[in-house]
């Protein structure tokens, strides 16, 4: 990157001046990423000190069985296949209280479009699971979850976001963004749920009070200015609702055949490369620095590792997600050796470690418990951590 333009960005940073579409990409053009995560270390540390948040929740998928298929995607399963499975209600309950003694706070639950299961079946497992786990928060379905509900039951997104809240709803979940831009989107999603009907359903879980998070998935087929002008739509819509809490760049996965039946269901795997490294970090420190208007950018280490997961804590990440027992969506597409599990005192020390100082905290960000410091270097020296994956 010429010198000039650089002094240019870095004194927008340090102006906390808003960042252009241009500048995003001039940024992403630049292969000097210790720069890169100087700047973004610069506003992750303006707005959240060195303080890491995590939250201790569980992943809960009730169907992998779903009416599209999305080229990425290796979750899902057609109706018969042989690891197809639909979860009744008592088992998902069941599944849920094995947690009980982790002191879990929330529940991420997201699914296949099931093609028959009944719309009423989405509220009531809800309310069973508030029910038996009235403490845990439930944070549940995508917009496109939400959208494909309005098709089977003939509501509005607006009365299907009520029934859902009453049954305990805390807030809807940020995926099946992928990357709005239709050049790239036309390609990879096979759902109805695009920007329309995705800014739609968040921007009415705002009005209602919701909190959500938002997400892109990276590393495809896309280039550089599709990411930049996926940030800037929600950069435009959180100007206007204030409702998103978190910003996650999801890194897309290639399928690693660890399926009962073997099958790679990835379509596009023959003509993509999965992120290095280097990439994810670039991409959350040009996030932290264009995405000005959102508390929190968060890394799901079960799709980077934790190396990268504790490197990307001076990349502009201040948000580890989270102690997951169970996670089927990545690790159907992972042989990384990441583990998938991951305990409340796992992450303390992978913060720690890093120099930071973890904070626990619920489903609407709020703190539940602030932790000790970072010991010194020299403490931490003294009595190393085990050696990460
Ligand atoms: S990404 Fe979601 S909607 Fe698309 S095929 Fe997979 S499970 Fe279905």
């Amino acid at each position: 990157m010429d010198a000039g333009l650089k002094r240019e960005l870095e004194a927008k940073v340090y102006a906390g001046e808003r960042l252009s579409r241009e500048d995003g990409v001039a940024l992403y053009d630049s292969d000097d990423l210790a720069w890169l995560g100087r700047l973004a270390q610069h506003r992750r540390t303006e707005r959240n000190g060195d303080r890491v948040m995590f939250n201790v929740n569980r992943h809960l998928n009730l169907t992998n069985v779903c009416s599209a298929s999305c080229a990425y995607c290796s979750f899902q399963r057609k109706p018969g296949e042989k690891d197809a499975y639909t979860m009744r209600i008592d088992e998902a309950v069941r599944k849920a209280k094995e947690m009980e003694d982790e002191q879990l706070t929330e529940l991420h639950i997201v699914n296949g479009l099931h093609p028959t299961l009944p719309w009423r079946y989405y509220p009531k497992v809800l309310r069973e699971l508030k029910a038996a786990l009235p403490k845990v928060k439930l944070k549940a379905f995508t917009a496109t979850e939400v959208q494909w509900f309005e098709k089977i039951s003939g509501l509005t997104a607006d009365e299907i976001l009520d029934e859902l809240m009453d049954a305990g709803l805390e807030s809807l979940t940020g995926g099946g963004a992928e990357i709005f831009d239709w050049e790239v989107r036309q390609h990879i999603v096979d759902h109805a749920c695009h920007w329309e009907d995705w800014s739609r359903i968040h921007r009415l879980a705002h009005s209602k009070g919701m909190k959500t998070p938002s997400t892109m998935l990276y590393g495809h087929i896309e280039e550089p200015r599709h990411r930049v002008d996926h940030v800037l739509r929600l950069r435009e819509l959180q100007d206007e609702t204030g409702g998103f809490v978190v910003f996650i760049p999801l890194r897309y996965q290639h399928d690693f055949v660890d399926s009962a039946d073997g099958k790679i269901r990835n379509r596009i795997q023959a003509r993509t490369t999965m992120a290095a490294p280097a990439e994810s970090l670039k991409t959350f420190a040009v996030s932290r620095l264009l995405f000005d208007n959102v508390p929190h950018v968060k890394c799901f280490w079960v799709m980077h590792g934790l190396s990268v997961a504790q490197m990307s804590l001076n990349f502009g990440v201040d948000d580890l997600d989270g102690s997951v027992v169970e996670y089927k969506i990545t690790h159907d597409a992972d042989s990384y050796g990441t583990p998938n599990t991951m305990h409340r005192d796992d992450l303390l020390h992978l913060i720690w470690d890093a120099g930071f100082q973890p904070v626990e905290r619920n489903t609407r960000y709020e703190v539940v418990r602030e932790y000790d410091p970072a010991p010194s270097l020299a403490q931490r020296r003294a009595e190393p951590q085990q050696v990460w994956a």
